[in-house]
């Protein structure tokens, strides 16, 4: 069963090589041609009742005893050497002791195949395929020769060198010859019509396909043909003296010695010629001509593997992308804690879903191991080993340790380590690149960094490496064997990037950056839950969740979903338009018609996948279901009448990439454009974002003059403000229509409480505002609700109300979004933050899209206005802040200002960039106290003074109550803030104050100076 390249995947059918019949065997002895048993059967059918009958003669040389399986077989007679005998009581073995003499066992069976029956037998009148048991099978291998009775219009194929048909009555019968020892046999009949051809020395290609589909006979033989001389030439002479291509009526995908037999709906399958039918071509040299034993290993799926589809994707320049994909696939389903290593993968099992890890060692990594060894022997010496490999076990059994001593005598390299390492461990390389550091020495740089393993041992790699800077590229090969490998590499210009691994050359772990989410990521994960939009989409998707539920995943109602849940499980949305799932995705573009199933990176959790389905009707779940399987590899994948529209895998890093150094970027001063030509062009925006960092006097400056220059040719101008929370709206427009003073507008408003910069930052762009009736939109939300959304790790614990105040389309997973988050949340997580990241994550988002939505409510009814938009850097990234989620709602210009802070991402994340000149407010006048509230109403609570402080030289102690300044009662924090800010240009204040005494207080006042404030007063708003 290859999984094949990017086309395969849509084929319904699993291929496998057949070994199932020889599971039993307990002595894989390698055959002796001389000893075999000779295995005489005769049949025929009966059509009518779907039936055959069968007498088998075995010839059993003196010396040689036999365990007969008989299951599954209607006996009527068994006679030893002449003697009646049974199988053993309850059982349908027959034993055959040895004898010093030749015996003879003659046993007559019969058996009927039921047409619906789920083995892989049928016999009707469109065809006969008994390719599950159906003879006697033994312990050992045996010489077999049948001879069937057949209708006259059917051609007949099992394993054979030659095939002699006679024409007896009106039947024909067939006889087939085969020198070589078999298991068991397998035989196919059906009205076919043969195409014939040479190939090699002499030997005969066949194909037998059923009329209908005669005219693909063609294509396939020509193919075959190609194949079976391309393995000729690498591997030598093909091993028998025909080969044939048979259609099935039921479907299978095997390959035995002679033929292959594939069903009839994959033979229609227009990519087969190109995939499968090379890989079952490849089995006639390995499987069919070199045998193996399972109880041995089975290195013939890797091999052919490689040498069949990793190759033909080679041939297409796919190479390293099939690697990618053998290795994500391994990584999907097989665990750390799964206890599989290659050398005890036998059998490949079924299409089942508990196959697919072993699957995923058997074909997938095994395949990389014989990558792996061909790189470590060159391409010239694994090809004559696998040649010498071939020649000396040709119609033998071989395991592992053969091709270890064909490897090892060809290329004279000891090979025990790297078998050892590859076969016998659970584990794959997890690696990691630590300490990268760029040192100049002469003037060039070297690049030094850790190569470290968490594997215990450590595994010994040839691991290839790229370091990229603009103008050179340096390739090399380290040699890796401990836990942790320092390598110096010295360098002519300075390096960009570290590039690991860049063409999957290495079986290991791969890093996020590298792993694009995948239906399959999700269906291997070891947490993974499902989530209901609702009850009624039980009924729409029962056929999925029967599926899901087969692969034993939670499936939850969303009102059951904790936030914690959300982060730490793989999830799948049924119902990508559910609350829970538009509160991380916002509505995806789906189809609204079929079946759309869309896999991204959860974005709480970097190491889960999120899943988002959606589907017009229970039909389209149900036509579509089954095939899911097949598309495991990819991240979207969109259907409709079960028929795939769309496939694609979301596209990520090759290689483990880590970035070294950024060289620095530059504009060329004589195209830096003049403030008027860039307001020139700002005015063909709508939206004009001006970032800020909040205590940079400059930006403020900056933002007031693109205001006065945009309002200057058109007056039709609102201001979009971060540092007002929405609900304070009505505030700011009282202040704006002159309705109230500036002290009652900061108090109400509680700048100083929410906001608390200094006013004066702002207070130019407000008053310009005022002055020419400029509406000012407050876009913030309230902060106590951003604070329980990090604090709880998301929005779900919420109240109803606040819940329903949100916006309900929140994408998360912008490109770039979690990152930039990250690295803020990591800045700020020595700094006493209790809560996850996905909180914080959760917090901001909600937070950006408040803006948005705010933003484009305003312009849905102001449709003609320009909005300048005053808010922090971080929002107004053009990438992935606040612009986008405007974008996603509404299609409108929109254009990010900044002022240089000299870094390197500004060219990315803005528009115009601006250098303005330093500017700097005058100090904010301090006190030099630390204040408290008191338990009265009145006054502030003096709790220490500044050794240096003005307040302290003037007079003002410790306990002492602030009841006014300069007459202005101070209540609270924002009085003093408030009436300070009067001050600014003040030589002193007056301050009242209530000084506690055992008798009785005392009431005094101090005149403090303002003379030396050395800090200004501004807390720092987190
Ligand atoms: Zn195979």
């Amino acid at each position: 069963m290859p999984f094949k390249n990017t086309q395969i995947s849509t084929v319904l059918f699993f291929f496998i090589l057949l070994l199932s019949l020889q599971l039993f065997l307990s002595q894989p002895a390698r055959a002796d041609h001389l000893s075999a048993p000779v295995h005489h059967i005769s049949m025929e059918f009966d059509l009518e009742t779907n039936s055959y009958s069968a007498n088998s003669r075995i010839e059993l040389p003196a010396g040689v005893g036999l365990q007969l399986n008989l299951s599954g077989l209607n006996v009527s007679r068994i006679l030893v050497n002449g003697q009646p005998t049974e199988t053993t009581p309850e059982s349908y073995y027959l034993d055959i002791h040895e004898s010093s003499k030749e015996q003879e066992i003659l046993i007559t069976y019969n058996s009927e195949i039921l047409p619906d029956s789920a083995s892989y037998n049928m016999i009707s009148k469109t065809g006969i395929a008994l390719s599950g048991q159906w003879h006697p099978v033994a312990d050992r291998e045996m010489i077999f020769k049948l001879t069937a009775v057949i209708p006259d219009d059917f051609e007949a194929v099992s394993e054979a060198d030659e095939i002699i048909t006679f024409q007896v009555d009106n039947k024909k019968q067939v006889t087939f010859r085969f020198s070589h020892p078999l298991h068991s046999i397998h035989f196919v009949a059906g009205p076919y019509r043969i195409t014939r051809a040479e190939f090699g020395e002499g030997n005969e290609l066949f194909a037998y396909f059923y009329s209908e589909d005669n005219e693909l006979a063609a294509q396939y033989i020509s193919k075959a043909r190609q194949y079976l001389e391309r393995y000729e030439k690498m591997l030598g002479p093909y091993p028998f003296k025909r080969f044939s291509i048979v259609e099935n009526r039921l479907p299978t995908g095997f390959a035995m010695p002679t033929f292959t037999l594939l069903g009839q709906a994959v033979v229609r399958l227009p990519f087969i010629v190109d995939t499968s039918l090379g890989h079952e071509v490849l089995h006639s040299w390995f499987g069919s001509g070199v045998r193996m034993s399972p109880q041995k290993g089975n290195w013939v799926e890797g091999l052919t593997t490689y040498l069949a589809d990793q190759a033909f994707a080679a041939d297409k320049g796919e190479e390293v992308t099939y690697r990618k994909e053998q290795i994500i696939k391994y990584q999907s389903y097989v665990r750390p804690d799964m206890d599989l290593t290659l050398r005890d993968f036998s059998n490949v099992g079924h299409g089942s879903n508990e196959g697919r890890p072993v699957r995923a060692v058997g074909y997938n990594k095994s395949s990389m191991f014989f990558h792996m060894l061909k790189n470590r022997v060159g391409s010239e010496i694994f090809i004559n080993s696998l040649r010498d490999f071939y020649k000396r076990l040709k119609y033998d059994i071989a395991d592992w340790s053969d091709l270890q001593t064909s490897f090892e005598s060809i290329s004279g390299i000891e090979l025990n380590d790297f078998f050892a390492q590859w076969l016998d461990r659970k584990d794959v390389p997890e690696l990691s690149i630590q300490k990268p550091e760029i040192e100049n020495k002469d003037g060039y740089p070297i690049v030094r960094f850790n190569i470290v393993q968490k594997n215990d041992p450590p595994y010994a790699l040839d691991l290839p490496v790229i370091i990229k800077s603009s103008s050179e590229e340096i390739r090399k090969t380290l040699s890796v064997s401990e836990s942790s490998h320092t390598f110096e590499i010295p360098l002519t210009s300075v390096p960009e990037t570290l590039i690991i691994d860049p063409g999957y050359d290495i079986m290991r772990t791969l890093v996020q950056s590298e792993l694009p989410a995948t239906w399959s990521l999700y269906l291997g994960a070891a947490t993974n839950i499902a989530i209901l939009q609702s009850e009624e989409h039980r009924t729409l998707y029962s056929s999925l969740l029967t599926e899901l539920e087969g692969n034993n995943i939670r499936v939850l109602l969303q009102e059951e979903v904790t936030d914690k849940e959300l982060a730490e499980n793989s999830v799948l949305f049924l119902g990508a338009e559910s609350r829970m799932s538009r509160a991380l995705f916002a509505l995806p573009d789906h189809p609204a018609d079929g079946f759309t199933l869309d896999s991204r990176k959860n974005p709480l959790n970097a190491n889960q996948v999120a899943v988002l389905v959606s589907a017009a009707n229970a039909e389209q779940v149900d036509r579509t279901v089954a095939k899911l399987r097949h598309y495991g590899k990819y991240s979207y994948l969109s259907f409709k009448e079960g028929r795939i529209q769309n496939k694609r895998i979301t596209a990520t890093d090759l290689g483990l990439h880590v970035k070294l150094v950024n060289l620095p970027t530059g504009i060329e001063a004589s195209r830096a454009k003049s403030f008027e030509d860039i307001i020139s062009k700002l005015l063909n925006y709508q939206i004009i974002y001006i970032g800020e960092a909040h205590t940079n006097y400059e930006d403020h400056i900056l933002q007031l003059e693109i205001i006065r220059a945009l309002y200057k040719n058109d007056p039709n101008l609102t201001i979009g403000m971060e540092m007002f929370t929405r609900s304070t709206q009505p505030i700011l427009d009282r202040y704006l229509k002159g309705e109230i003073d500036e002290k009652s507008f900061l108090k109400e408003s509680h700048y100083f409480k929410i906001w608390r910069f200094d006013y004066r930052l702002y207070r130019d762009i407000i008053n310009f505002a005022k002055h020419n009736h400029l509406p000012i939109l407050a876009l913030n939300l309230e902060k106590d609700i951003v604070n329980k959304v990090f604090k709880s790790g998301g929005p779900n614990s919420l109240p109803d109300d606040d819940i329903n105040s949100l916006p309900a389309n929140r994408k998360l997973d912008i490109p770039g979004y979690r990152e930039r988050i990250e690295t803020a949340f990591n800045m700020h997580a020595g700094q006493g933050q209790n809560g996850a990241f996905s909180g914080f994550l959760q917090a901001q988002a909600i937070w950006d899209e408040t803006m948005a939505e705010t933003i484009t409510d305003y312009l849905d009814t102001h449709p003609d206005a320009r909005m300048v938009i005053i808010a922090g850097r971080g929002h107004v990234d053009r990438i992935n802040a606040i612009p986008p989620r405007v974008g996603r709602r509404l299609p409108v210009s929109q254009a990010v200002v900044v002022n240089s802070m000299g870094l390197t991402t500004e060219s990315e994340t803005a528009d115009y960039i601006f250098f303005s000149p330093p500017a700097r407010l005058s100090p904010f006048p301090l006190l030099g106290v630390m204040l408290e509230d008191t338990e009265d109403e009145e006054g502030m609570l003096v709790t220490s003074t500044d050794p240096k402080g003005q307040a302290k030289q003037a007079g003002i102690k410790e306990k002492d109550i602030i009841l006014a300044i300069d007459s202005e009662p101070i209540n609270d924090m924002e009085d003093i803030k408030i009436a300070m800010l009067y001050k600014v240009n003040s030589d002193d204040v007056t301050v009242r104050i209530k000084r506690q005494k055992l008798f009785g207080d005392k009431l005094m006042e101090i005149k403090v100076p303002l003379k030396n404030p050395e800090r200004h007063g501004q807390m720092r708003r987190n």
